[in-house]
């Protein structure tokens, strides 16, 4: 395929912004840089800021997607509401580093995110609660010594739990097992609990208290002016060139000279796919903007029964605290077409990532480093995308 096909926008050189224009892109792309960076995500912009900031290098970023930012890019849509392409995004982290890292980039909004669950017509919150065991059961539960009792009498021992059903039988019980996780389950990975790995449920935070935040980080915020705006911040250095729509493997060899190549993209199409593709669950994002001020009563309702086939609907108003007449929703349907969101866990994924794993190995003497989400098909959290950028930085400088 002719590389101009591929060369769409230039989003800025160096300091100066500059327009479309094929050819001139193809001369950006051939130009003397020190560092290229694919993808210009969490994981790709923290290395372009630190390269370009810390050591002065020249740094390319190439970016696949019209827009900066990866899956936490924002924009204001055509109501003039503020709202995340792929799904919103909430920071929270207990690293103090990249707490400070970030907040160069930004302001912060105070913002404390919890989650309803829809069961059986009432919103209980998640992760379970006194308060969701009160309302689903009717009962009066009022102290962690009760709590912790009626868990004891309604969880099932089983001291090693085999498969994810077991476990979630094992933290919550048959009941609230079947209401609030049996089905989501399903939806999130098209396969029933019993027949996933136990560790995927592993984790079902339960609460023996009314504590009803969905985080516990010692910091939690929303970027005040939006996600995207933090990525245009980082990547706005002198030193810096992002190329967009741009895909990497169409124009790897019009690159020349560099010293270092950083990969964020998916590592089984950095190899080809020569041990075979690596699975992952998408998500489909339908929007809605309706005519009043908000759609539902919180941030994010999940809607774990099989009756209704999208899984959660969010609503960023609630999240952004912008003031508007109108207001977007967004429901999300797990699919399996679609842009790569979630590893499957599956021994099978594990054994193929394993071989690409070593082969990204051997390349680090050539100066090639993987680093991000799809890059270690694994899902990190923004705060741990953040930390592992920080770390590969510090990492390759001190290597000298
Ligand atoms: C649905 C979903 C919801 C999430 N919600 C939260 C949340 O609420 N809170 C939280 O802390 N974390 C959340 N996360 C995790 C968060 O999105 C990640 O930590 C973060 O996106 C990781 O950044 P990254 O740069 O590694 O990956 P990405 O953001 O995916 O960036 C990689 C970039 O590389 C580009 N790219 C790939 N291949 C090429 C190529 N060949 N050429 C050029 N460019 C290429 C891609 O287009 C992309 O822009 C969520 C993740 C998902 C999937």
């Amino acid at each position: 395929m002719a590389i101009s096909n591929h060369l769409a926008t230039v989003v800025k050189h160096g300091s100066k912004a500059i327009g479309f224009s094929i050819g001139h892109s193809v001369d950006v792309l051939r130009g003397r840089y020190d560092v290229v960076i694919v993808g210009a995500g969490i994981s790709g912009a923290v290395l372009a800021e630190r390269f370009a900031s810390v050591c002065n290098k020249k740094v390319l970023v190439l970016e696949k997607r019209p827009h900066v930012g990866g899956i936490c890019y924002d924009f204001i849509d055509k109501h003039g509401i503020l709202v995340p392409l792929y799904g919103p995004h909430m920071f929270h982290t207990s690293y103090e580093n990249v707490w400070r890292y970030l907040s160069a980039f930004t302001g912060w909004l105070p913002y404390e995110h919890k989650v309803k669950s829809c069961v059986d017509g009432k919103l209980v919150p998640v992760p379970v609660n006194i308060s969701t065991v009160n309302d689903i059961f009717g009962l009066h539960i009022q102290t962690e010594e009760e709590m912790v009792r009626w868990l004891d009498e309604n969880t099932v021992k089983i001291a090693d739990p085999q498969n994810s059903e077991e476990q979630a039988l094992s933290r919550v019980g048959p009941i609230l097992y079947e209401k609030m996780f049996r089905h989501y389950t399903r939806k999130q990975w098209d396969r029933w609990p019993n027949e996933l790995d136990a560790s995927l449920l592993k984790r079902i935070p339960v609460r023996t208290n009314f504590d009803d935040r969905y985080f516990s980080d010692t910091h939690e915020g929303v970027p005040a002016n939006g996600y995207t705006r933090i990525f245009e911040n980082m990547l706005g250095h002198k030193n810096i060139t992002v190329l967009t729509n741009v895909d990497f493997h169409y124009v790897k060899k019009e690159l020349r000279n560099y010293e270092v190549l950083i990969y964020t993209g998916p590592i089984d199409a950095f190899f080809d796919y020569r041990h075979g593709k690596l699975q992952y669950r998408s998500l489909r994002f339908e929007f809605e903007t309706y005519n009043r001020q908000y759609y539902q009563e919180h941030t994010v309702i999940n809607y774990p029964d099989d009756e209704v086939l999208y899984a959660r609907v969010t609503e960023p108003k609630h999240q952004t605290g912008q003031k508007h007449h109108l207001t977007t929703i967004i429901r999300e349907y797990f699919t399996w077409d679609g842009p790569p969101y979630y590893p499957v866990p599956s021994p099978q994924n594990r054994a193929v990532y394993e071989k690409y794993r070593d082969d990204s190995a051997e390349l680090q003497a050539r100066g090639v480093y993987f680093t991000g989400r799809l890059a270690g098909y694994k899902h990190l959290n923004m705060d741990q995308a953040f930390k592992e950028a920080l770390d590969l930085f510090h990492g390759i400088t001190a290597a000298g």
